[in-house]
C-alpha cells in the first residue's frame, strides 16, 4: 500500500495519479483541501488568500479543464500598487506614471544606473535531482561567499531607486528579516525585468503591456478555490481518503505510521506533503543531527484579515493591490469579488489583506486587525467601519518557504534520508519549496510515476 500523509493538492494528485493501486490519504482536518480549502460564512467566500490558476503544462491543463467542466471563468489580471497615496498598475517598475516627480525621476536614474553595469543574474549552480524519477526534489549547492544575496539582485536588476520605493519595503514587511540573509534564487521567473523603453514610458503613460508570469488565469466560477480539490477527490473511491486523522509519529525505517486515533498503518512507500520541518519532528528514528538541521529551515506565517463590506468595491475591478508603504501592517490586499461575483451576497464585497509573520516577532492578531482596519480607511479602501458586516483572521503559519543558506545547506540532506528509507516529500511544504498550485498537481504526478517505476 502507499500511504499519503495530507489531503492538500499534492496529495490528491498522488492517490488520483496511482489509480488502480492500493493507497490511502491520511489528513489531519475534518475537511480535504490544506491550502486550497474555503471559508464560506454569512454568504461570503474566502480562500487562504488570494488562489488563482495559472496554469503552463498542456496535459494539467487539460486535466484541470474536464474536472470542472464549464466551472471555471477565464480572468486577465487587474493587479495595482498602492503606495505615496497614488494607485498605479503592477509592475512598479513599469508603471511609474502618476506617482511624485522626485519618485520617478529617483527611480529612472537607478535603473539606467544599472545599464552602466553588468547584470547580476544570480548565478545559482545547477542542482541535480535526488532522484532522477523526481526532478522537482533538487536543491542547489550552497552560495559561495560571493553569490549575490536577494537584496544585490534587486539593486543589480532595477537600481536604487525601485529598490529604495518598491521593492526593499515590500519585500522587508514580505520576509521579515534582512533582505541580504534571502539568497537570490527564487526570484529571477518571478519579478519581470522591462526594457529601457516600457520603464520610460511607464514613466510618462500607463504600460498595457502583459508583464510577468501571471497575466492570466482560471477561476472557479462558482466562487472558491475548494471546488478544484473537491473535484479531485470526487474522482477516487470513497474509501481512499480518510480526514480527521493526523500522523503523530513516522518510524521512517520501516515507513510505519501512527494516528491521532491510535490506529498504524505500514507503507511500501509513503508520500508526505507535510511541511518538512513537522515531518522531521514526528520521525522518530531520524537522527539528531538532521533534527537539529531541520530547525534551520524557516518560513513566513501569513495572517489573512477577511472582511465582509456592504457596497461596491471603492475600486471596482481591481482583483490585489500591493502595498509597500512600511507603516501599513499588511503587504497586500485582495478583492476576490472581483474574480467572480459568487464570492459574495449582492450589494456586498469582500477584502482580504495579507499579513507576514514571524512568531518571535508578532504584535498579535488584534493589534493586526485594528491595523488594518485604520490603514483600509486611511487609503480610501473602505468607505466607513460600519460597512464591515462580517470580520474573520485567520493564520496560516507555513505560508512562504524561506530561501536563505540554511535551506540550500540543510535540504538535500534531510530529502536524501527520507528517500533512502522509501519516504518521498513532495508538495510545497514538503519539498520546501515556492510552488504554485499546479506544481503541487504536477509533484503528485511524478511521485506517482516514481512508485511505478520502483516496482
Ligand atoms: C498565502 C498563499 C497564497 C497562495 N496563492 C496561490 C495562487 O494564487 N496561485 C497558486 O497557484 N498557488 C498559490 N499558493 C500556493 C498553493 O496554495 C500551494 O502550492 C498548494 O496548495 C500546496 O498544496 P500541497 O498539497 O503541497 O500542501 P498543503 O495544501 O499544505 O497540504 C498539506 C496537507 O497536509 C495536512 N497535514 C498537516 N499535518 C498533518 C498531519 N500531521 N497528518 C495528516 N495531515 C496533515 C494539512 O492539513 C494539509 O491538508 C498560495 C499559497 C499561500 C500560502
Amino acid at each position: 500500500m502507499v500511504v499519503i500523509l495530507g489531503a492538500g493538492l499534492a496529495g490528491l494528485s498522488a492517490a488520483f495519479h496511482l489509480d488502480g493501486r492500493d493507497r490511502l490519504v491520511l489528513e489531519r482536518e475534518p475537511e480535504i483541501g490544506g491550502l486550497c480549502r474555503s471559508i464560506r460564512e454569512h454568504g461570503f467566500t474566502f480562500d487562504y488568500t488570494g488562489h488563482l490558476l495559472h496554469l503552463r503544462d498542456p496535459s494539467i491543463r487539460g486535466w484541470v479543464l474536464d474536472l470542472l467542466p464549464a466551472g471555471w471563468t477565464h480572468l486577465h489580471r487587474s493587479a495595482w500598487i498602492h503606495s505615496h497615496d497614488v494607485l498605479t498598475p503592477y509592475p512598479f517598475q513599469a508603471n511609474t506614471a502618476g506617482l511624485p516627480l522626485d519618485v520617478r525621476l529617483e527611480c529612472l536614474l537607478g535603473f539606467v544606473d544599472t545599464l552602466r553595469r553588468p547584470h547580476a543574474e544570480v548565478p545559482v549552480p545547477a542542482a541535480e535531482p535526488l532522484d532522477p524519477a523526481l526532478p522537482f526534489l533538487r536543491v542547489a549547492p550552497p552560495p559561495a561567499d560571493d553569490e549575490p544575496t536577494f537584496l544585490d539582485w534587486i539593486h543589480a536588476q532595477f537600481g536604487a531607486g525601485f529598490a529604495k520605493h518598491f521593492f526593499e519595503p515590500y519585500n522587508g514587511k514580505m520576509w521579515r528579516r534582512p533582505l541580504d540573509h534571502v539568497t537570490g534564487d527564487w526570484v529571477s521567473w518571478s519579478i519581470p525585468r522591462p526594457e529601457l523603453r516600457d520603464v520610460l514610458r511607464g514613466a510618462i503613460t500607463a504600460n498595457d503591456k502583459a508583464f510577468g508570469y501571471n497575466p492570466d488565469f482560471l477561476y472557479p466560477k462558482h466562487g472558491g478555490i475548494d471546488h478544484l480539490p473537491r473535484s479531485i477527490a470526487a474522482a477516487l473511491p470513497d474509501d481512499v481518503v480518510r480526514t480527521r486523522c493526523a500522523a503523530v509519529s513516522l518510524v521512517a525505517g520501516n515507513r510505519r505510521v501512527t494516528l491521532s486515533d491510535g490506529s498504524v498503518e505500514t507503507g511500501e512507500v509513503v508520500l508526505s506533503s507535510l511541511p518538512l520541518d513537522v515531518l522531521c519532528d514526528l520521525t522518530v528514528d531520524l537522527p539528531d543531527d538532521l533534527r537539529r538541521d531541520a530547525r534551520r529551515l524557516s518560513c513566513v506565517g501569513i495572517r489573512a484579515v477577511n472582511l465582509g463590506v456592504r457596497g461596491e468595491a471603492v475600486h471596482p475591478g481591481a482583483q490585489w493591490v500591493y502595498v509597500p508603504d512600511e507603516a501599513v501592517p499588511f503587504h497586500r490586499i485582495g478583492l476576490p469579488a472581483a474574480l467572480t461575483p459568487a464570492m459574495a451576497p449582492a450589494g456586498h464585497h469582500t477584502l482580504v489583506t495579507e499579513i507576514s509573520y514571524v512568531p518571535e516577532a508578532d504584535p498579535g492578531r488584534d493589534a493586526h486587525l485594528h491595523g488594518t482596519l485604520d490603514a483600509l480607511l486611511r487609503m480610501g479602501f473602505l468607505r466607513s467601519l460600519d460597512d464591515v458586516v462580517h470580520t474573520r483572521v485567520v493564520d496560516i503559519p507555513h505560508a512562504y518557504v524561506v530561501f536563505d543558506r540554511a535551506r540550500r545547506e540543510v535540504l538535500p540532506k534531510l530529502l536524501r534520508w527520507f528517500l533512502d528509507r522509501g519516504v518521498a516529500p513532495m508538495g510545497r511544504y514538503g519539498s520546501w519549496d515556492y510552488l504554485a498550485m499546479e506544481d503541487s498537481l504536477v509533484h503528485g504526478r511524478q511521485v506517482a510515476a516514481w512508485i511505478a517505476a520502483r516496482s
